[in-house]
């Protein structure tokens, strides 16, 4: 096994081993993390703030889950990419 699979991330658009990224689903009318590799559509982005938000003010989620009624939480987003509990 010696080629990570690749994938763009949505906030920034760079590549990255998918090793590097999370994964979001729709859950609903949410963006979720995730974490149980459950298929379907996924958007992939890197575990970090300037990706998550620049994501999230693009409404990048909408479109690489193909569900334009989606809403990304960013602060809860942010915790748990972060590891932290919300703080602002
Ligand atoms: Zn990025």
């Amino acid at each position: 096994m010696t080629s990570a699979p690749i994938r763009t991330c949505v906030g920034c658009g760079g590549k990255a081993a998918q090793a590097g990224l999370v994964r979001l689903v729709a859950a609903g009318s949410r963006v979720v993390i995730d974490r149980a590799r459950s298929g379907g559509r996924g958007a992939w982005l890197h575990p970090t703030v300037p990706c998550l938000e620049r994501a999230v003010k693009r409404r990048a989620f909408g479109r690489a889950l193909r569900s334009e009624g989606v809403q990304a939480d960013a602060i809860a987003l942010r915790g748990e990419l972060t590891g932290n509990p919300r703080k602002d």
